[in-house]
């Protein structure tokens, strides 16, 4: 298992996210929902195209999952997953690159708050996480991967265990500095505020299990 790095763009944002003194972090979860439900969109379109592809309405959700003790935040679709290509793609270099691009013009004049507005995606995990795994299995493939930085160094894909096609992003949450607090992104009261509060709209069902807490 070889370390890679993360191309020279992503770095930068990562390390703007990683020193990041943006009082919305709160916003990442909106990110890995939003992901997520792409995700699920992706694999209901090729479901529409495909015979052999069958699946029910309950079949499409995301699933938030905090864990106190771990200190992890879990987020799991049943979308169309990643490849290993897919991996190295989309988790390896920043997606966006034009926003990163208008970011940097515009910073000075509108301040860090262009954040809020533009979708910054995946890698506003490393926010409020020192340590990010993503389990992913494609539809149709019979491997499934697992992806795991902590943020500056790069990060490494090897082979994993997944039943079902999807991803799960597990979020490791930092510890609480003086300035900063991190529980809450463990709270389900609330997790449940952030989620109204951004992915009302999601057309899919977020579930949390309230009971294992
Ligand atoms: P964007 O969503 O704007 O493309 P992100 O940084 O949020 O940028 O995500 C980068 C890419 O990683 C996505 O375009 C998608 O291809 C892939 N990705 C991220 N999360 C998931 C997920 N849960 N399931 C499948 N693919 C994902
Ligand atoms: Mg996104």
């Amino acid at each position: 298992m070889s370390k890679q790095e993360f191309k020279a763009e992503s770095k930068r944002l990562l390390e703007l996210m990683i020193n990041s003194i943006y009082t919305h972090k709160e916003i990442f979860l909106r990110e890995l929902i939003s992901n997520a439900s792409d995700a699920i969109d992706k694999r209901y379109y090729k479901a529409l195209t495909r015979e052999d592809l069958k699946f029910n309405k309950e079949d499409f959700f995301i699933k938030v999952i905090p864990d106190k003790e771990k200190r992890t935040l879990r987020v799991l679709d049943t979308g169309i997953g990643m490849t290993k290509e897919e991996l190295e793609d989309n988790l390896g270099t920043i997606a966006k690159s034009g926003s990163l691009a208008f970011k940097n013009e515009n910073e000075v004049k509108e301040g860090i708050d262009i954040i809020g507005q533009f979708g910054i995606g995946f890698y506003s995990a490393f926010m409020v996480a020192d340590h990010i795994t993503v389990k992913t299995k494609a539809l149709d493939s019979d491997e499934a991967y697992r992806w795991e930085s902590d943020g500056v160094e790069g990060y490494t894909i090897e082979t994993a265990e997944k039943a079902d096609a999807g991803t799960e992003v597990i979020i490791k949450v930092r510890e609480n500095t003086e300035e900063e607090n991190y529980d809450e992104y463990l709270e389900d009261h609330r997790l449940q505020e952030i989620i109204k509060k951004y992915s009302d709209f999601v057309r899919y069902p977020i579930k949390m299990d309230l009971t294992t807490q």
